[in-house]
């Protein structure tokens, strides 16, 4: 599909790109990103990826603005303090950026509620993991490794930032955030009880979007060429995937890691 003059203009850098081109462009606007969690990991992650031109992201949360959230949520303002997250978010991206339209479920992530969004309509092209606590994370795993779309899933508290993706139908053998963190452990770290700098979180979102446009490119790219040779897509062609990247914000140290899968994993083993 040809890029219109005044696309081709606006996203003119990253068609610039080798990788990208207009083709990648094509498959950022044909995308459907579902965001679960729109704090300050949710509120950049989100613009990155509408300003970037992807074409359809679905925001989820039931919380509301409050003051204390300014310092990272920077979508946000005081006027729209008491107002739902995913609808503000969802208001103000689609004002600056036309090109994508983004849905605004105004609830928390449940059990109960996630055949509505993974309904058999939806065709998610990735998840992020955006949320704040332990037991959505654990679902949002779930329901990723149950409808097959590959999670990326990012946290940040204190001077401690996560990243990792899962796709396991591409990288089995990295196991899941499951395999990682089994739902018996205690992972209490959050940033209302341990505390976080604005740009800290900015920072893994920032890496969190980067991964995911790298993610709809390679993914797709894959997917195009497997359909012309009839061949699988090999390990080496996703170097992103089943990989576990940690900031250390004081040090401003990165490591990286590749995840394993726990044969006894409850989530991605069943
Ligand atoms: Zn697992």
């Amino acid at each position: 599909m040809a890029l219109t003059d005044q696309a081709f203009i606006q996203y003119s850098r990253q068609i610039l790109l080798a990788d990208v081109g207009e083709h990648g462009q094509n498959i950022f606007s044909q995308s459907h990103v579902l965001i679960i969690g729109v704090g300050g990991l949710g509120n950049l992650a989100a613009q990155y990826l509408a300003a970037a031109g992807v074409g359809q992201i679905t925001l989820v949360d039931g919380d509301t603005i409050e003051r204390s959230n300014l310092p990272r949520q920077l979508l946000f303002s005081v006027e729209d303090l008491g107002s739902n997250k995913a609808q503000v978010a969802a208001e103000k991206l689609m004002q600056a950026y036309p090109d994508s339209h983004i849905n605004s479920l105004q609830h928390y992530l449940t059990l109960d509620n996630a055949p509505e969004i993974f309904n058999a309509r939806q065709q998610f092209s990735l998840l992020l993991d955006c949320s704040d606590n332990f037991s959505t994370r654990q679902l949002i795993n779930q329901l990723a490794i149950e409808h097959q779309v590959t999670l990326v899933s990012a946290s940040a508290a204190n001077f401690q930032g996560q990243l990792l993706s899962v796709n396991q139908q591409l990288r089995p053998d990295t196991g899941c955030y499951h395999c990682l963190y089994p739902s018996d452990m205690g992972v209490s770290q959050s940033c209302q009880t341990v505390g976080v700098l604005g740009p800290m979180v900015g920072t893994l979102a920032s890496m969190q979007a980067l991964m995911s446009l790298n993610l709809l490119l390679s993914l797709n790219a894959k997917a195009d060429q497997r359909q012309v040779s009839g061949r699988q897509t090999q390990v080496d062609d996703q170097p992103l995937l089943g990989q576990l990247y940690r900031f250390d914000g004081a040090k401003f140290t990165w490591r990286q890691a590749k995840l394993t899968r726990d044969p006894d994993c409850l989530v991605c083993s069943a």
